[in-house]
């Protein structure tokens, strides 16, 4: 899948990214393109959130 880059350059990931803004970051990305597979280790942080709530 074609990167997009418009979407990237409006969605920069923050330098010092907390998971929170991690996860919230690649949720979006995740919707808006599909050049990059969410991490393993995220993808875990993230069932733990959901799982909390
Ligand atoms: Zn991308």
């Amino acid at each position: 899948m074609k990167p997009n880059a418009l979407w990237h350059s409006k969605n920069k990931m923050p330098k010092n990214a907390t998971t929170q803004q991690r996860i919230k970051w690649h949720l979006a990305h995740q919707r808006n393109c599909g050049c990059r597979e969410i991490p393993e280790k995220l993808k875990e942080e993230i069932k733990k959130r959901e799982t909390k709530n």
